[in-house]
């Protein structure tokens, strides 16, 4: 039992860690710290993996830059589940997975390491001590108790638990946020039909056209590879049937073991709706589901291929880019991405262009358009994950100490996998050494990963 203001909270579980957020850089987190320790996963969705899963975010995008063991694991264990590939040989290329399968693989991978998985489980408190926090009261199903741990790992990817301690956070960047989008997956899709239109329409097909299960749909204003596309969509916008909103990003991708169905990285809302008001939050919810109805209707209507498709699935967790980062002992600068930083304690890695989604695109900003080429990469350093006030918490995701440019870049899936799986060797060192995970030596911990790093071979 726990006194907790004017209650007493029965103490659930005590264990060794505990991981807020079963997102995909917290299951990563619990996959690596089960190596040693006993650990617990609070998860506030009914499956795992967070903006996977639930945001319907699909598929990991590309990268030339090695991979911890975790991604690894997970790839070839949904090559298995699903029986299709999640992409052909080779680096470079995005992995494809489908919410379902990515979900229930790493329900698995988790079970068999003896986690333990709260689901429809919030945190909703901490209590702290002389810098160290004690205990956190979560609501999990139709209960209120409190769990304690020696290590926290704060994959809430909204740095929730760190706006509980009161670890200092920024959000934005001058009041300004990245598009938030409502993702939803549309059936009974008639690929073949669909790629040769866009063969009639000057599209610029990604080098897996010849394959089927690996399609990409894109529209946006303007960009070359779309070509003849978006003005359909523009058309649409003249007649009415459509708004300037609903256009502004259109993209379309199939996913393994889901025949004819596509996951689309949109409706992407205006950007005045903020990842940081809850009534904002609300009304965007609302907003894109009307956006979702106009774009099938649509399609539906004037798109060949989608003659007989329908609304599958709308997504259950709004897709937020960024809301907040911690202050960190190191902030990551715009500038790492330029110099392909790397840091005597890198610890993940990342090469993704710098992706920020806003209704106009900010011109006095450096762009960085692509990937960085030749397998290059930059590192994300240990002290950006921890901070000076709390002894005990560690970030992994996409909330840690990072510029607003910079988040943009680090939040794809493979490096929030990284971190994740680096803070979870983390908690397992600092257990093992008695030391505070924010003066754990974080050059050591890289050099424990060291062997941890390769490149994907889907023979393996
Ligand atoms: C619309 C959109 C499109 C994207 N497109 C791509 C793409 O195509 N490819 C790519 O690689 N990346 C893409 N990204 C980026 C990437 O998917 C995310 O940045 C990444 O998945 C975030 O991982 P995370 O672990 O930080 O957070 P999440 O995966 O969101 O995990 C956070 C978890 O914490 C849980 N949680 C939060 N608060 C609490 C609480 N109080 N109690 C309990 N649980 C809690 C949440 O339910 C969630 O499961 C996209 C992102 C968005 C939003």
């Amino acid at each position: 039992m726990m006194r907790y203001h004017d209650k007493v909270l029965p103490v659930l579980v005590t264990t060794d860690t505990v991981v807020v957020g079963g997102g995909t850089a917290g299951v990563a987190a619990a996959y690596a710290a089960a190596e040693r320790n006993r650990v617990l996963v609070i998860e506030k969705n009914t499956l795992l993996t967070g903006t996977q899963a639930n945001a319907l975010v699909t598929p990991m995008m590309p990268s030339h830059a090695k991979r911890l063991s975790f991604n690894r694991e997970l790839l070839h264990r949904l090559d298995r589940y699903v029986g299709t590939p999640t992409g052909p040989v080779g680096d470079g290329t995005a992995r494809w997975f489908n919410p379902e399968a990515i979900a229930r693989v790493t329900e698995m991978m988790l079970q068999e390491r003896g986690v333990e998985i709260l689901y429809d489980a919030r945190v909703i408190d901490a209590v702290v001590a002389d810098g160290v926090i004690t205990a956190l009261v979560v609501q999990a199903f139709n209960q209120t108790f409190a769990v304690t741990a020696q290590n926290y790992v704060d994959a809430s990817g909204d740095a929730w638990l760190a706006r509980l301690v009161g670890i200092p956070t920024v959000s934005g960047d001058d009041g300004k946020h990245s598009a938030l989008s409502l993702r939803m997956e549309v059936g009974g899709v008639d690929i073949p039909t669909l790629k040769a239109w866009c063969g009639t329409q000057q599209y610029v097909f990604s080098d897996l056209a010849g394959d089927d299960r690996y399609f990409e749909f894109v529209s946006v204003p303007e960009e070359a590879r779309t070509g003849d596309v978006w003005r359909v969509f523009q058309a649409g916008v003249a007649a009415g049937e459509l708004t300037v909103d609903d256009v502004r990003y259109i993209q379309g991708f199939t996913m393994p073991g889901k025949p004819g169905v596509m996951a689309f990285n949109n409706p992407q809302l205006p950007n005045r709706f903020a990842p940081d008001d809850p009534l904002q939050m609300a009304a965007a919810v609302a907003f894109a589901h009307g956006m979702q109805d106009r774009l099938v209707d649509f399609l539906r209507r004037r798109i060949p291929g989608f003659d007989h498709a329908f609304l599958a699935k709308r997504a259950t967790m709004l897709g937020i880019r960024e809301s907040y980062r911690i202050q960190g002992l190191y902030v990551m600068q715009d500038d790492d991405y330029g110099n392909r930083a790397k840091f005597a304690d890198g610890i993940a890695r990342g090469d993704w262009f710098v992706d920020i989604h806003t209704d106009v695109e900010d011109k006095t900003r450096p762009a960085y358009r692509s990937l960085y080429p030749n397998h290059e990469y930059y590192e994300v350093p240990y002290r950006a994950l921890v901070t000076r006030e709390i002894a005990n918490y560690i970030a992994a995701g996409r909330h840690i100490s990072a510029s607003f440019v910079m988040q943009s870049s680090i939040r794809i899936q493979t490096t929030a996998e990284d971190m994740g799986e680096a803070a979870g060797l983390a908690c397992c060192e600092a257990l093992a050494q008695g030391v505070a995970l924010n003066r754990l030596d974080g050059a050591a911990l890289k050099k424990k990963l060291a062997s941890r790093w390769a490149h994907y071979q889907p023979t393996d």
